[in-house]
């Protein structure tokens, strides 16, 4: 590791688990202070005490605009300042795969988490950067959210609205110096995607069979691990990202580059 985040302090949300977990580890082995908001407490209070003094957590529901803006209060209470926003943490739509008969139950905590959640993580987030010379937002959309598919029509809409959303912020903050970029992870085995087939009969099944699905049209030989996303949140957030700001960065292997018509 090179400390290309000394001197940072950097808050992740979903950071108890998966791609925020890696993140946090990897935030942290690059020099950054690292604040971990989530809404599982136990397990965000257990990794914030194995990761030491460097990592703290606060509990967070993404969901509530209110402790977001006493997350970003703690953090800058607690180490000072506030220069990265990972608004990481997302939920799954339950796969269902018939749209006809979706009744969509699950839509408006979908879009409160996932869409919702992320906005007014970077607002929070970026009134404190405004004022204070600057910082780097980063948001967690999905291939999804680039590319059409069926079953997760919910969690692609959602999705999809990072990406547009996080344009519109690009454009709004930079006179500020907030850069604000969205990256997009590929299939990622982490604990979300059995949750998305969790109320399936056979839901390892469903997730062996997704992977399959992902290698058959994946350009590199391998699967993506939660540190391969952590690697590119590093660079978005270092200064080596210093020009870049409204894009969108595919994380998966080549998926999205084209070979959706093998799929
Ligand atoms: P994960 O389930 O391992 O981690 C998600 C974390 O978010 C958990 O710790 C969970 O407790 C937390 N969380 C859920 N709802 C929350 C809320 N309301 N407030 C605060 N924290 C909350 O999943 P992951 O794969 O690490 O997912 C991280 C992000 O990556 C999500 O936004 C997800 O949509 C996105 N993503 C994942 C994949 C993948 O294949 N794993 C692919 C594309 C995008």
């Amino acid at each position: 590791m090179s400390n290309e985040l000394s001197d940072k302090v950097a808050i992740v949300t979903g950071g108890a688990s998966g791609i925020g977990r890696a993140s946090v580890e990897t935030f942290l082995a690059e020099g950054a202070r690292v604040v971990i908001a989530d809404i599982n407490r136990e397990l965000g209070e257990s990794v914030a005490a194995e990761l030491g003094p460097d990592a703290l957590f606060k509990h967070t529901d993404v969901a509530d605009s209110e402790q977001l803006a006493d997350l970003v209060a703690f953090t800058v209470e607690s180490f000072g300042g506030l220069h990265v926003m990972f608004n990481n943490a997302g939920i799954p739509t339950a796969m269902r795969g018939n749209f006809l008969d979706d009744d969509f139950a699950d839509f408006d905590r979908i879009m409160a988490v996932d869409l919702l959640g992320v906005i007014r993580g970077t607002q929070h987030a970026a009134r404190h950067m405004a004022a204070n010379g600057g910082g780097s937002i980063i948001n967690t959309t999905s291939i999804g959210g680039v590319q059409g598919g069926t079953g997760e029509f919910a969690y692609r809409a959602a999705k999809a609205g990072v990406i547009h959303f996080t344009k519109c912020a690009a454009i709004d903050l930079g006179r500020y110096n907030v850069r604000v970029n969205t990256i997009a992870p590929g299939a990622i085995p982490t604990p979300i995607l059995g949750t998305a087939t969790a109320h399936l009969p056979d839901s390892d099944s469903a997730v062996r069979q997704l992977r399959a699905v992902m290698k058959s049209i994946r350009p590199l030989d391998r699967e993506g691990s939660p540190t391969d996303i952590a690697h590119a949140a590093v660079y978005l957030a270092s200064e080596r990202s210093a020009y870049v700001t409204g894009t969108v960065l595919p994380v998966d292997g080549g998926i999205t580059a084209g070979l959706a018509g093998n799929a």
